[in-house]
């Protein structure tokens, strides 16, 4: 094993009562000493390997509990034209895109809207040729009932001057009867199906490095099975880089009972998570499930998804296998049924069962969570991004909303996590929202609800340890102590030593995972 010494640092261990030190030695990937230079130069021995971090301060490895990797990686791998003024833009976000994708890899994504360029044309596939000759593409429009095809994808699927329309679609063509490359409705299907099965082992492969570079070292991802047999084969094949604690969907819980799975096996790399139930909705589509009614909606209380009987009854099935439950509950009535349902079926020790999001809770009901030990498993910038929306649909309720420091106050323990690809998953813009309660930019001044708002070591160690703590590992992650995991994140800005801003602005210059950089900035 290779024990490394990491030096010259500002090392937040994430334990209070120490003070930051200045060196920690690894053996392997677990922590042996951490302290002063000369202390843990000592215990480390004279072979080991020594790791300038140039002053830099250290935090521990930044650990996301909900996010959705998979479609994450998705949408990261796929050009977005949404915002395109005109062909040429087009055309230059596409050819900028096609020069970062492995030679013969299909170019996907798109959400083109000619009827906002500047000259809507309808395009053809000479124009996506001229950027994209050597692989296939296939681009839906905005509405997703046109796709855009290069001539090779159409070679591909065996579209030529010869296909006639399928039932319920057009292949569009020229005076010549070429197709140009517009496919509509059932004729675009062929390369529908093509778009959906790309292979997510690789888009995970690259968007781990995305998330490595934010300083995330583990995650809890909440994406299908699919997303779990693509983890497995990084893991297998030793390039998984990322820690992945893996949620099971709620219509594969039977199925995954039979198989004999459970919560927390599998190793300090890849483990099975907790089964995720739906509650209810979300706030903007006025579907989140609450005791009272929207503001201009006030006879419509939302949506129970999932019927309270039926969630009892997955509850008991889930617990009684062994598997802890992750239950989304965003409305007041969602959350206090959750809280009933988790009570009625009991809850067995050793397993932490968690609600995904709890944003609009009855004061009541966060003391019952805190009696029971349930875990709030929250998203801090959701605060930010819809605190307008809020104080539109749910003003004069009697609600704690995306209450972090009443929760913290009543015993509730918190994770923090982003929900990607619904906001970005950078975990310092999460710092910054759960100790400011503001935008990026500030905005509202001094803070909304900002009674709300965490200390700097209270909101870390919410995407830290309470993250760990969420997946029954505190005992491996969160704290940079001998024994654990040195997982470990240097950092531009010391967030205890910096002004509240400059965190949600830090920069990442290194992740070590398992005692070795993973993620370096390039100089
Ligand atoms: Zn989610």
């Amino acid at each position: 094993m290779t024990i490394r010494v990491f030096r010259n640092a500002r090392i937040h261990t994430g334990d209070p009562v120490r003070p930051p030190a200045e060196a920690l030695a690894a053996d392997g990937e677990e922590i042996t000493a951490v302290g002063t230079e000369a202390e843990v130069r000592a215990a480390a021995g004279t072979g080991a390997e020594l790791v300038d971090l140039d002053g830099a301060a250290v935090i521990p490895g930044l650990y996301d509990a909900h996010i959705h990797t998979a479609n994450y990686a998705r949408e990261r791998s796929q050009v977005d034209l949404r915002h395109a003024r005109s062909l040429d833009e087009a055309l230059a976000a596409i050819a900028a895109h096609a020069a970062r994708l492995a030679p013969g890899a299909w170019l996907f994504g798109g959400r083109w809207n000619s009827n906002q360029w500047e000259r809507p044309v309808q395009p053809d596939r000479h124009a996506l040729d001229s950027v994209c000759p050597d692989r296939p593409a296939a681009l839906p429009s905005v509405d997703g009932h046109t796709v855009w095809a290069n001539s090779l994808a159409l070679r591909m699927v065996g579209v030529d001057r010869t296909t006639p329309d399928p039932v319920g679609g057009q292949i569009v063509r020229d005076e010549h009867g070429e197709p140009t490359g517009i496919l509509r409705e059932s004729a675009s299907y062929p390369l529908r199906d093509l778009m959906t099965a790309g292979e997510l082992v690789d888009e995970l492969r690259a968007a781990q490095e995305d998330l490595l570079a934010l300083g995330l070292t583990s995650v809890h991802d909440i994406d299908g099975e699919d997303c779990r047999a693509a983890y497995l084969r990084l893991r297998d094949a030793g390039e998984l880089k990322l820690r992945v604690h893996k949620a099971i969907p709620a219509e594969h819980l039977e199925a995954a009972v039979e198989e004999g799975r459970r919560t927390g096996e599998g190793d300090d790399w890849f483990r099975t998570g907790p089964v995720k139930l739906f509650s209810d909705g979300a706030l903007g589509s006025h579907t989140c499930h609450m005791i009272e009614g929207f503001a201009g909606d006030e006879g419509n209380h939302g949506i129970a998804v999932t019927p309270y009987d039926e969630l009892v009854k997955l509850v008991r099935t889930a617990a009684g296998a062994g598997i802890a439950v992750a239950t989304h509950a965003i409305g007041d009535r969602a959350n206090r049924l959750v809280v009933d349902a988790y009570e009625e079926a009991g809850l067995p020790p050793g397993l932490r069962f968690r609600i995904e999001h709890a944003q609009h809770v009855r004061r009541e009901d966060i003391t019952r969570m805190a009696r029971l030990g349930i875990v709030a498993s929250m998203q801090p910038v959701h605060c930010t991004s819809d605190m307008d929306l809020v104080s539109a649909l749910l003003a004069g309720q009697d609600l704690a909303s995306y209450a972090w420091r009443t929760m913290l106050n009543a015993g509730v323990p918190l994770a923090f996590g982003s929900d990607a690809p619904v906001e970005h998953p950078n975990p310092f813009a999460a710092l910054h929202a759960a100790v400011t309660r503001t935008r990026p930019d500030g905005t509202p001044p001094g803070g909304w609800q900002p009674e709300q708002r965490l200390g700097v070591g209270e909101a870390l160690r919410a995407h830290t340890l309470g993250s760990a703590y969420a997946a029954g590992e505190e005992g491996r992650k969160g704290l940079l102590t001998p024994g654990r995991l040195a997982d470990l994140v240097a950092v531009d800005t010391d967030p205890f030593a910096s002004d509240l801003d400059a965190i949600a602005r830090t920069k990442v210059l290194a992740t070590v995972v398992g005692g070795e950089i993973r993620w370096q900035r390039s100089p």
